[in-house]
């Protein structure tokens, strides 16, 4: 076995971690500002602190160093482990790091060395640990991502803790515990482990704003609502599922009524108004698993799973109520009605489209029987019921 100079190892260990944080801070948090992205800075930047004061203690026998070095060692662990708990949005509270940092310290001063660094080692190996099985149970969209991560952090644990037996039950300078955990390879192994974790955490933080920004995408600024292109594309695969299990679809159209009028007497202002509580009425009527669309304008569209269109016209009826039911709107403007038109797809596989424009035939029809109604479209009456 080549035998690895300590001092050159922590040298090379120390460079390494440094241009590491100096990277990940400035083209990973400071890009996303993700807490766990954060976290991982913290952790990185121990990990290095930690190597200078070994460093320290090792080349000028400075006999502080050690102690200090474990307790940011452990430091490190623990902002591990607090970053993958801020990935499911869990916290970790202060007290948590400082404790087994302030023993591992404490530890050095108060015993010798070695049950210091027993003490440090079962810490470390715990706090990975705790990582790895946080890691474990985050189930989302990138867990590709996120089982490499917990794959990493699980051998690491592992290695700390068998370091931690092995230290019990061997003298450090027994051979066998210099093969497997001299700090040679002990070094070497926390530096693969550093490059896999950044890669990972990285490569997460990727996915979560691609994420983000298809979500936001989707989005009409507004009225928080989908926008036509997100609705279209979520409409068009519920409807297949829809269909696929033998449910009812209804598809609504949906058009405030003399919003001219409220744009040109109250201004622009108070029109955006009225579209965001026309929004609010469609999210307090409706359950979380049918979508609703801004479609364009004052224009927008509504699909209701398990519904038929005698529902749908029940429900387009209900927010219409909870519209009136607004005492006040910004910028002084009455609450506004809406015109609904509705269609479903018993007796008939027609596409989203067909069925939008059906829908829309419905609209027309409320709107010159005098507004404020729902109306199902002429198309559904030529089906087969059923
Ligand atoms: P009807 O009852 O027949 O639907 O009458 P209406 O006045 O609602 O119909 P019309 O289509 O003539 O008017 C729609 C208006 O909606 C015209 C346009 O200026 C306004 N509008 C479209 N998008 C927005 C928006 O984002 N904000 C505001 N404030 N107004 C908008
Ligand atoms: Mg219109
Ligand atoms: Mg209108």
């Amino acid at each position: 076995m080549v035998l690895l100079d300590r001092s050159t190892l922590m040298v090379v260990f120390a460079v390494l971690t440094m241009t590491m944080l100096v990277l990940f801070y400035f083209d990973t948090y400071r890009k996303s500002r993700a807490a766990f992205a954060g976290w991982w800075c913290v952790a990185v930047g121990s990990f290095f602190s930690a190597a200078l004061f070994y460093f320290v203690g090792e080349v000028w026998n400075q006999a502080w160093a050690p102690g200090i070095g474990n307790g940011v060692m452990v430091l490190g662990s623990g902002s591990v482990w607090a970053g993958t708990r801020s990935l499911a949005g869990r916290r970790v509270r202060a007290w948590f790091l400082l404790v087994p940092t302030v023993l591992a310290v404490a530890v050095r001063f108060a015993a010798d060395a070695r049950s210091a660094t027993l003490v440090c080692l079962a810490l470390m190996g715990t706090a990975i640990g705790l990582a790895s099985l946080e890691l474990w149970r985050e189930r989302e969209g990138s867990w590709q991502t996120v089982r490499s991560l917990a794959i990493a952090t699980a051998v690491c644990a592992a290695y700390y803790l068998s370091r931690t037996v092995g230290l019990a039950v061997l003298s450090p300078e027994d051979p066998l515990f210099q093969l497997l955990f001299g700090t040679g390879v002990t070094l070497l192994m926390a530096m693969v482990l550093l490059v896999v974790v950044s890669a990972s955490i990285t490569a997460l933080n990727t996915a979560r704003r691609t994420e983000d920004l298809r979500e936001r995408a989707s989005r009409d600024a507004l009225s928080g609502l989908l926008n036509r292109g997100g609705f279209m594309h979520q409409a068009q695969l519920r409807l297949r599922a829809n269909l696929d299990a033998g449910v009812d679809t209804a598809i609504v159209m949906a058009d405030l009524d003399r919003f001219k009028a409220i744009n040109d007497g109250y201004g622009h202002d108070a029109g955006d108004g009225v579209i965001r509580a026309f929004s609010e009425a469609c999210r307090s009527t409706l359950r979380t698993a049918d979508l609703v669309g801004r479609y364009g304008g004052e224009e927008f569209v509504l699909l209701l799973t398990g519904v038929d269109a005698e529902e749908g016209v029940r429900i387009a009826d209900r927010i219409n109520a909870a519209l009136a039911a607004r005492s006040s709107l910004p910028g002084g403007a009455p609450a506004p009605t809406a015109s609904f038109g509705v269609v479903d797809t018993r007796g008939t596989n027609a596409g989203l489209q067909r069925l939008i424009r059906e829908a829309d035939g419905g609209l027309y029809a409320a709107k010159a029987a005098g507004r404020n109604r729902a109306m199902i479209g002429a198309a559904q009456a030529s089906r087969p019921a059923g």
